[in-house]
């Protein structure tokens, strides 16, 4: 048959429909999830539990809804109502989902097992480590803060990762400010303890810059009347942009509300050394080196790979990559039966030009040594789902119609093309191939995926004989995840924000705030923490934000 499973890796461990499972034999598999991110908990709510035995490894017993922390740095949103109890969201899982408040130290992939600490460090609890077997490992573990070396950011810097570190930083604010009107001090001191530092323009960075802002000017001015004009914000970028991931029309319009608030961008600027007084920067342009006196520092520059996830790597031969490398069905390259979604991963798509051979073979049916446009569309649809990059060449080169790729360089259409014609024709294609973003979009979706692939699993294995799909009876019997772009928001404060929605749409401004408001209380993980974040809203619109320590 002309199916695409001729030249994708092989799926034995995903489809293989060959094994007999006696009634009797037929124990539960044991999954073993690691984290209780977006990643995890998307792919615990739809898991089939009456097919598998499951449990849940994370430090943190709660699922944060992280596009809401940087709300909380401000007191605009309560940290309580961000985030939901694991045991509430398995609980309606008739327990069957195991949870288990540790963090996973060590994969022993060859033995199949994970070793494990709690996170209470009292006497109280004796078995401090323990270890796991598992038939299936789902990694969900996130990453961490990237701080590129650099020295005194750990120590000294803040970061907005965690829901803890966005508490510490509602605290730290309100202390700057009562720092600043202490008696005695010289109005520079006051200016220093009033002067925050932003490190990345990335959309958290952003967001907290604005958040914060808007808090200042709110409330703050009102309550430290004789400190006000002493404020000052300033977020460093080492690109040429902030928000440079959005469309330019965002980043521009950003870049003009900061200058207009007074929030000062400094662009081309890498920081070297963070001090608990000054922070010491780089200008890429003129290789100047300048140090500037802070009240506090907040680092937010992107993440980098867990260490337990390196050492995973370096045992199943990814060592020398930067981040774990699954295949598009999840599964981690080099490891059989182990999954990885969300932050710690990427998928390694296959590129067309490895592939250029078999599939010009799969599509030639008539074996003639050449395609006709007739049967590489019998194929299109086939390609455009396993190699997404076909579709945004496409798209980048205005082709509405995918046969326009067989056209001859002069641009004339073409009854059929040799194999040398058709690796021309997709020679760029690959050029093209993009890795997922590192957000709470992809994980999500990420694990709704994997747990249909779970399901779907169990049932081919009961049912070895069908149903069979309907197009093609060789193709798989799981499609290769395929990311789902719903648009991006950018909260800008004032009540504005910025989205960037499918399609290249662009909205700016208040209704795109209110657009905002409406998803995220949407999106809530439950009906509690959706009352909860509107409340905190409304109380904001009335009252104004909290500022007690
Ligand atoms: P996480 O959500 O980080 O979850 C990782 C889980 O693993 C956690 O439960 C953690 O406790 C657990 N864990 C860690 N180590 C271990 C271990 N050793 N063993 C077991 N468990 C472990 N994305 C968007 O799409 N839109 C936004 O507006 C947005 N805003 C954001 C704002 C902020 C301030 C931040 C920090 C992120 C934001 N993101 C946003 C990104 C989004 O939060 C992440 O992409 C998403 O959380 C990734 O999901 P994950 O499940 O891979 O990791
Ligand atoms: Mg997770
Ligand atoms: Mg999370
Ligand atoms: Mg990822
Ligand atoms: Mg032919």
């Amino acid at each position: 048959s002309g199916s695409l499973v001729a030249y994708s890796e092989s799926q034995t461990d995903v489809s293989n429909t060959s094994v007999k499972i006696d009634e009797k034999d037929c124990k539960k598999r044991r999954v073993v999830v690691l984290g209780t991110g977006w990643a995890g908990i998307s792919f615990l709510k739809d898991l089939d539990v009456s097919t598998h035995d499951v449990q849940v490894i994370s430090p943190r017993n709660y699922f944060a809804f992280t596009p809401l922390l940087p709300s909380v740095t401000c007191g605009t949103v309560e940290a309580r109502s961000i985030v939901e109890p694991v045991r509430n969201i398995i609980k309606k899982r008739n327990g069957e989902i195991q949870f288990c408040e540790a963090e996973c130290i060590k994969i022993d992939a060859a033995n199949k097992k994970i070793l494990c600490r709690s996170t209470f460090d009292n006497n109280l609890v004796g078995n401090e480590e323990f270890s796991l077997g598992y038939d299936y490992l789902v990694i969900a573990v996130g990453a961490q803060v990237n701080t590129f070396n650099t020295p005194g950011v750990v120590e000294n810097c803040h970061f907005l990762k965690e829901v803890e570190d966005a508490q510490k930083i509602r605290r730290s604010v309100i202390d700057c400010f009562e720092k600043a009107v202490l008696p005695g001090l010289s109005e520079e001191e006051r200016r220093i303890n009033l002067h925050f530092v932003i490190v990345g323009g990335g959309p958290t960075g952003v967001e907290f810059a604005a958040e914060l802002h808007d808090y200042v000017q709110e409330d703050l001015v009102n309550l430290y009347p004789t400190v006000k004009d002493l404020v000052k914000i300033t977020v460093i970028q080492s690109g040429d942009h902030i928000l440079n991931m959005f469309d330019e029309r965002i980043s521009s319009f950003a870049e003009q509300k900061f200058s207009r608030d007074g929030i000062e961008v400094q662009t081309g600027c890498r920081v070297i050394s963070v001090s608990d007084k000054e922070i010491t920067m780089k200008l890429k342009s003129k290789g100047e080196v300048c140090s500037v006196p802070h009240g506090l520092v907040v680092w937010s520059t992107g993440v980098e790979t867990r260490p337990v996830v390196k050492d995973f790597m370096g045992q199943i031969g990814q060592g020398r990559r930067r981040v774990l490398a699954t295949d598009e069905w999840l599964r981690v390259k080099g490891c059989a039966d182990v999954y990885a979604l969300g932050d710690c991963a990427t998928i390694n798509q296959r590129k067309v030009m490895e592939d250029i051979a078999t599939i010009f073979k799969a599509a030639d049916k008539d074996n003639s040594g050449a395609l006709t446009v007739k049967e590489f569309q019998d194929v299109i649809d086939d390609i455009l789902e396993r190699y997404p990059q076909v579709e945004h060449y496409l798209k980048s080169k205005h082709l509405s119609d995918v046969t326009d790729l067989l056209k001859d360089p002069e641009g004339n259409a073409r009854d059929e093309v040799d194999i040398e014609g058709f690796k021309l024709a997709l020679s760029h294609v690959d050029s093209q191939m993009k890795n997922l973003p590192a957000t709470a979009q992809v994980a999500a979706q990420q694990g709704a995926y994997l747990s249909k692939c779970f399901n779907r699993r169990q049932q081919c294995e009961d049912n070895p004989e069908g149903p069979r799909r309907f197009k093609g009876s060789g193709r798989h019997q799981f499609h290769p995840f395929r990311y789902k772009h719903l648009g991006q928001f950018a909260p800008l404060g004032g009540e504005q924000a910025a989205a960037e929605l499918p399609g290249d749409w662009v909205s700016i401004g208040h209704s795109t705030q209110w657009l905002w408001y409406s998803v995220y209380a949407s999106k809530q993980v439950s009906w509690r923490t959706r009352l909860l974040v509107v409340s905190d809203w409304t109380r904001r619109f009335i009252f104004g934000r909290d500022s007690s320590r």
